[in-house]
């Protein structure tokens, strides 16, 4: 690990105006201190998030969920307010790594590190979610961009993400047994506005999978889903699963998913 300069703000406001220069955001540490230790990251300082109030915390109406950047995935999957909700959310949070993973680390931490096997983006693009930051709202289509890539600027914070609340809504992965991270996860969600398929693991980046999302438009059942073949095209294969097994693994998460929905 290189050295480093470590700050712990109290506020949001103290944390945005230390942003300046070769700084990171520390939230859970789950995915950038392993990085640092294997010095395949390095920043001049740190500001640690952990001590801000403000970003913590779940607030839910009838019609959304509004979720603190610096809530862990264990507060997610615990909260009444959010398996009240969207379900599917609280479930898919609860599957999250292992306890420890889960105690620690964070939405904003996940969302803002856009690893491309990670659950919470299929769950951010398929139910429409806003991303709230220090200085703009970002529609989840357009904030993740590609391999650990997202729309923040340098120095930007996440300080909330907003969730509208579907019909109906379930994610289905399939883990990586060591890591619990998604092989194939897929997050199906059908609201007012139609019906949305988001998949996670299967490429470098989260992304909807729109012959599925046509297949279901016209009929929500789960035969319909694993009827469509996706394409293996730009499809990541490596030593767990081929892009021809990832891209069918779709289809199966895809109606298992539905399945899960339309039992709820
Ligand atoms: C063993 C293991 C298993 C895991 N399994 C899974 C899994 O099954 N599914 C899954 O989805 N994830 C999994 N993860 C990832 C984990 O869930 C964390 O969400 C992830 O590591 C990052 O969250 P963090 O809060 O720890 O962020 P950090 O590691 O602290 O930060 C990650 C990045 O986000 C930036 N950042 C953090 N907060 C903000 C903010 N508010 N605004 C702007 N930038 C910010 C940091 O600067 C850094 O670049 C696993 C991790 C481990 C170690």
């Amino acid at each position: 690990m290189y050295t480093f300069d470590y700050q712990r703000p109290a506020t949001r406001a103290e944390a945005t105006a230390a942003a300046k220069g070769d700084v990171r955001y520390l939230a859970g540490g789950q995915s950038l201190i392993q990085a640092m230790k294997l010095r395949l990251s390095s920043s001049e300082k740190l500001i640690d998030l952990g001590g801000i109030a403000e970003l913590k915390g779940i607030k839910a109406d009838a019609g959304s969920v509004r979720i603190g950047a610096m809530t862990t995935h264990a507060e997610v999957a615990r909260s009444a307010d959010v398996q009240k909700t969207i379900p599917a959310l609280a479930e898919l949070a609860s599957h999250i790594g292992d306890p420890m993973v889960r105690n620690m680390g964070t939405l904003g931490g996940s969302i803002a590190n856009a690893d491309p096997a990670a659950d919470y983006p299929a769950a951010l693009v398929a139910l429409g979610a806003t991303v709230h930051t220090d200085r703009r709202d970002i529609p989840a289509d357009s904030f993740f961009l590609g391999l650990y890539e997202t729309a923040l600027q340098p120095g930007e914070l996440i300080t909330a993400v907003s969730f509208p609340k579907p019909q109906r809504a379930a994610y289905v992965k399939f883990p990586q047994p060591a890591s619990r991270f998604a092989l194939v996860g897929v997050f199906v969600s059908q609201a007012a506005g139609g019906v949305r398929v988001a998949v996670t693991g299967a490429k470098s980046s989260v992304f909807r999978a729109k012959p599925i999302e046509d297949a279901l438009g016209k009929s929500f059942t789960a035969e319909a889903a694993k009827g469509v073949s996706m394409p293996a095209t730009d499809i990541n294969a490596d030593l767990h699963a081929s892009a021809a097994y990832r891209a069918a693994m779709i289809s199966v998460m895809a109606s298992r998913a539905v399945a899960a929905a339309l039992a709820r």
